[in-house]
């Protein structure tokens, strides 16, 4: 604890907002490259996991926030169950990906914002991702009709994408969630 209250006072006024908003500590990181090394999407990122938390606590505002990997990451949590200071670095995405979306910084991954936000208004109003929805919206659009079909075609023939979406019971408690973090 006494680290920890320690490595708060260093850092550069981004780490400090990153920091708070995301309600980890990433000065704890140590470069193990731990995250990196079991993140499954690090391939197709600018940096990866722990140059990227190296890169905040250089203050590198800019460049994190114009990097692809924010945008990349899967949200899969890999990382955060691999990191030896327990940086759940998963939530320091998100926080990236909101103050890029506040700050108005051009996405370099094209569509990706229209897929996040379909996938979140989807499982907004049912709960549960529906994957033929988002699909299909997506598609629309993004005007991207062909690319993709015959593999998405498939995938509905052997059953793996279900044509009717499901709902959860509680769809007022998942709604709340929403509002409270809009
Ligand atoms: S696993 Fe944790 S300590 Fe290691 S590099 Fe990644 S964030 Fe840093
Ligand atoms: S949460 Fe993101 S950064 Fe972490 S392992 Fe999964 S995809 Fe990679």
């Amino acid at each position: 604890m006494e680290l920890r209250e320690g490595v708060l006072k260093v850092g550069s006024p981004f780490l400090g907002v990153v920091n708070q908003r995301s309600g980890q500590l990433i000065q704890l990181c140590y470069h193990c490259h731990k995250c990196t090394a079991g993140c499954p999407v690090a391939f197709a990122m600018d940096y990866g996991p722990d140059r990227l938390l190296r890169m905040i606590q250089f203050g590198l505002k800019e460049e994190v926030l114009k990097s692809s990997d924010i945008w990349i990451c899967a949200s899969c949590e890999t990382c955060g169950t691999r990191c030896p200071n327990e940086i759940d670095i998963a939530r320091v995405m998100d926080t990236l990906r909101q103050i890029a979306v506040e700050e108005r910084v051009p996405i370099k991954e094209r569509n990706v914002l229209l897929f996040h936000n379909l996938f979140l208004s989807i499982l907004k109003r049912t709960g549960r991702m529906h994957e033929a929805s988002l699909m299909g919206l997506y598609k629309l659009a993004s005007r991207d009709l062909f690319s993709d079909l015959g593999t998405g075609l498939k995938m509905i023939l052997k059953g793996k994408i279900p044509l009717l979406p499901s709902r959860i019971k509680w769809r007022d408690e998942m709604r709340d969630i929403f509002e409270r973090n809009s």
